[in-house]
């Protein structure tokens, strides 16, 4: 599960990471007592599981508790990226020389932990990787052996780190590993790390991503938070018995069989190549009997989910007939609209195997105006990831 960064802050408290003194605020009256408590400037920063917050406005300066309350007014309830504001973190506004970026996560293909970092912080790393590979600095880092100081000093001497921050900078990047491995993290992540004009090293953000297969080794820990918005949609597909697990991808997927789903993700996968590494947003089979109700409960997961761009419905019809699928699909769409859900985003079917003339022609008869058709799965892969682009 990803933590949000007060979240990620508080680990990194516990591993003595260096933070910024902070308080977290639900409401604009606690966001301006927040701001009184901690003295000087501040910075609110809307709590979302999302990146880019600070582009989308939500991580502002203010000067005094009354414009702490202006601003977490102005940021609480905003949606960035799909995600509501439910808390602002109110942060001591630190006065920033430099920014750097360094993460730890887990590199499942080379079967090793990877430290990533670079001395030009605060943008995203994979716009400098594109740019300017040069300035991003892989280092494996081994499970069992860990970062020693030699290999942390290395890192930063390599990313062109100042010579001056080298000791304090290992010093983090070696706690900031600990959290990666006592905490059971597939990734720990700060961008900005920052020297201050006072040079000091400081963690400014944090994103963790904790392994859930390692939750109950942590029972001191106090549960983290889901809010009703992406992170949770697994919790909500798992309730309705629904075979989904979410991914860092633009176009939602709907398929009949978990071999068919996952082929799905390749092709989609491979199309999105050609639209600026578009990706699929989500692995969700819905299995043999694809009844209206199934349908709705797929397409309600995956219309819910905010990074949702476009929808490809890929089902070969074996058991449950394409025609069957169709009516599902229909019925779907009518539920949620019934409902109020927005269902406006494209959806793209392929349907194939038995009955697919019949299913085909209940959707085109049906002419649901998301709703679009093609023959084949290449077809409709292109289709759904040239959607997503735009
Ligand atoms: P993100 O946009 O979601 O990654 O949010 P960040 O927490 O990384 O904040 C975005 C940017 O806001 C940082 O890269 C900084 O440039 C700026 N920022 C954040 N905190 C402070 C602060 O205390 N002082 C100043 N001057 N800028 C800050
Ligand atoms: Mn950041």
């Amino acid at each position: 599960m990803d933590l949000y960064e007060y979240e990620a802050k508080q680990l990194f408290g516990d591993h003595d990471v260096p933070l910024a003194e902070r308080q977290l605020a639900t409401t604009p009256e606690q966001a301006a007592l927040s701001a009184a408590r901690l003295g000087g400037r501040v910075v609110v920063k809307a709590q979302v599981k999302t990146g880019g917050r600070g582009k989308a406005g939500g991580v502002q300066v203010a000067d005094d508790p009354d414009d702490a309350r202006a601003e977490a007014d102005r940021i609480l309830g905003m949606d960035i990226k799909g995600h509501t504001v439910h808390r602002v973190l109110i942060e001591e506004a630190s006065d920033i020389a430099e920014e750097y970026y360094v993460s730890f996560l887990l590199d499942r293909a080379n079967r090793t932990f990877l430290s990533i970092c670079s001395a030009e912080g605060g943008v995203e790393i994979e716009e400098v990787a594109e740019k300017r590979p040069e300035a991003v600095v892989r280092t494996p880092v081994d499970a069992l052996n860990g970062l020693d100081r030699e290999t942390a000093l290395a890192i930063c001497e390599k990313a062109g780190l100042p010579q001056q921050v080298h000791p304090p900078t290992a010093t983090v990047l070696q706690r900031l590993w600990e959290v990666a491995r006592e905490e059971d993290a597939t990734l720990v992540e700060v961008n900005p790390l920052v020297r201050t004009a006072d040079n000091r090293i400081l963690a400014l953000d944090g994103k963790v991503t904790l392994d859930d297969n390692a939750l109950d080794r942590h029972p001191e820990r106090t549960p983290f938070h889901d809010d009703g918005d992406s992170a949770s949609l697994e919790a909500r597909a798992k309730e309705k018995g629904l075979n989904y697990v979410k991914l860092d991808g633009q176009v939602g997927i709907i398929g009949n069989g978990a071999g068919l789903v996952m082929s799905t993700l390749d092709v989609v996968s491979y199309a999105g190549e050609a639209h600026g590494g578009v990706q699929p947003a989500n692995f969700l089979d819905i299995g043999g009997g694809a009844s209206a109700d199934v349908m709705a409960d797929g397409l309600e997961i995956i219309l819910g989910d905010g990074d949702v761009k476009s929808v490809f419905v890929n089902v070969f019809g074996g058991i449950t007939a394409c025609d069957a699928v169709a009516e599902g699909i229909v019925q779907a769409l009518e539920m949620l609209a019934a409902r109020g859900d927005d269902v406006s985003k494209p959806l793209v079917v392929r349907l194939d195997g038995n009955s697919a003339e019949r299913g085909r022609r209940i959707l085109t008869e049906a002419g649901h105006p998301a709703v679009r058709q093609a023959p084949t799965m290449d077809g409709a892969a292109a289709q759904a990831a040239e959607l997503a682009a735009k």
